[in-house]
């Protein structure tokens, strides 16, 4: 028997130190985290993803208090590009998080978001991989945290062995 390696190259850079592009598409992300409704994690999530066409579309976590009816901010985004440019290809997204939880008051707005960046849960990774496949190449991942940003090459990357077809 043979043992098989996955290995992921990513990327950790500063905030500052994100392209131009990237950081217009992270600033969208994290504007978006206003327009969470999270009243019962506390925790705003937002995403924004870079279309073929040179559009952005965000989104954000939207939750129920029946849980599993509420969604997640990628795929709030995910599903809401797919419904407007149904012919559009994902570029790239951008997610950043904050939550004040455990933070005192009155910090700047700046410095509830995480320090690290938060990754997609399973089921965002597995709804955005879809559109990547649908692309037919990379869709960049860019997750902001205040002290340290991560640059995943593909979705796929974030979801090794996924499935993709029967
Ligand atoms: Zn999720």
């Amino acid at each position: 028997m043979k043992e098989l390696q996955i290995v992921t190259v990513i990327k950790e850079c500063r905030f500052e130190e994100l392209s131009p592009e990237d950081r217009f598409l992270v600033e969208r992300a994290k504007a978006m985290t206003s327009n969470a409704y999270a009243p019962y994690s506390q925790f705003h999530v937002g995403a924004a993803i870079l279309l073929d066409n040179g559009e952005i579309v965000c989104g954000a976590n939207q939750e129920n208090a029946a849980s599993p009816s509420g969604t997640c901010g990628e795929r709030s985004a995910c599903f809401q590009a797919g419904a407007i440019y149904p012919d559009a290809h994902f570029r790239k997204i951008a997610i950043a998080a904050w939550t004040r939880i455990g933070k005192p008051e009155g910090l700047p707005d700046e410095e509830y978001f995480q320090d690290s960046p938060i990754s997609p849960c399973g089921a965002c990774r597995q709804a955005l991989l879809e559109y990547e496949t649908r692309a037919g190449s990379p869709v960049e991942v860019i997750l902001y945290g205040r002290k340290r940003c991560y640059i995943f090459p593909s979705i796929a990357s974030l979801l090794p062995y996924c499935f993709t077809e029967y």
